[in-house]
């Protein structure tokens, strides 16, 4: 009998056959009553939030795949201490998410969705005023909080793209990056107060969890846009609304929310000077098809081969194969 491996998510096609091989699949489930009980015999999962009450109906669990680069959403601090691999799935959906970021960054700095709110509404009376005006992208100083696999991508974008100078404030030296985009590291506060655009592209974390509040958004340009692509958390929502209501910067792209769906009550639904989506930072049909197979060749790498890959808790890597 194959093991088995249990879906939380509808996982198209071509992703599920990549399991199948290897695998029986189950689900996804209409009830979480229904998942737990599949969880009994499962060794992975794939997609999905994972509570308590599923972790302990799971005795045989060795793996979970996430088809996202955000693990986040899952309790990595009990997860590893039951020995339980986590593999994430940052390649295939950066250069999307790089791309969205630009979208943001361009559609702040130029206000594209207020100004098409406002041809639809029938305002637009003429081109002579400087109140369509927005700001330039290009050669611009764009500070990065974060270089990794999206952040390199926005570098670059920004850099080759659009003769941008790029600023980073990451852990690590990214000598690669360095030389094929000229960035340079730096640290936040440098950052903050030499960029006109700074893009959120770091992990949400206890060292980045409220990262950008009041203090650091009064040392910004007053001409200053910023992106948040990463988790809504990493800024402080309230301190962010209140900046831009007063003109402390001048716009922000945002892609998440510390509450998604975004309420009707957020301070963010009655600025001009944003943009707001919902979180579709790797929303495109290539890359969400790509990423499911990417997922699902984390699982059969790790529990058919014994080769595991983007494993994000090494810790519990270390304690399973030591059994
Ligand atoms: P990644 O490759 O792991 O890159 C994250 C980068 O942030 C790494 O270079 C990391 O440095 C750096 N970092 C870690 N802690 C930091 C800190 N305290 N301050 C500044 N930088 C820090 O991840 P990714 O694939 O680029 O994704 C980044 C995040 O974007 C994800 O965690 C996820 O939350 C979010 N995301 C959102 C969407 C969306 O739909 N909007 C889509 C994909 C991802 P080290 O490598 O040295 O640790």
């Amino acid at each position: 009998m194959k093991p088995r491996v249990v879906l939380g998510y509808d996982l198209p096609e071509e992703a599920r056959n990549v399991l199948g091989e290897h695998f029986e699949v189950l689900g996804p489930f209409e009830t979480e009553e229904d998942r737990i009980e599949a969880m009994r015999d499962a060794v992975g999962h794939l997609g999905g939030r994972i509570s308590k009450e599923l972790l302990q109906a799971a005795p045989s669990l060795r793996a979970i795949s996430t088809p996202s680069a955000g693990y986040d959403h899952l309790d990595l601090e009990d997860i590893t201490r039951r020995g339980i691999v986590v593999m994430n799935s940052s390649a295939p959906l950066a250069e999307t998410t790089a791309d969205l970021a630009f979208a943001l960054i361009l559609a702040t700095a130029r206000r594209v969705a207020e100004l098409d709110a406002l041809v639809r509404s029938g305002h637009w009376t003429g081109n002579e005023h400087r109140e369509h005006n927005g700001v330039d992208v290009h050669g611009k100083v764009l500070g990065i909080i974060g270089l990794g696999h999206i952040g390199s991508g926005v570098a670059r974008r920004g850099a080759l793209g659009f003769d941008m100078r790029v600023l980073y404030y990451s852990p690590r030296h990214r000598p690669d990056v360095e030389a094929s985009t000229g960035a340079k590291k730096v640290d936040l506060d440098e950052l903050l107060i030499t960029s006109d655009f700074v893009c959120i592209t770091a992990p949400l974390g206890s060292e980045t969890r409220g990262l950008i509040g009041r203090r650091e958004l009064h040392i910004m340009k007053p001409t200053a846009i910023i992106v948040n692509i990463a988790r809504g958390a990493i800024v402080v929502e309230d301190e962010l609304a209140e900046a831009l209501r007063t003109g402390v910067i001048r716009g922000a792209g945002l892609d998440v929310f510390v509450h998604e769906p975004l309420p009707p009550s957020s301070p963010f639904m009655s600025l001009p000077n944003t943009v707001l989506l919902p979180h579709i930072g790797s929303a495109s049909d290539e890359t969400r098809s790509q990423t499911a197979v990417y997922a699902a060749e984390n699982l059969v790498q790790y529990l058919v081969f014994g080769a595991p890959r983007n494993v994000v808790n090494p810790a519990a890597l270390e304690a399973h194969l030591g059994r």
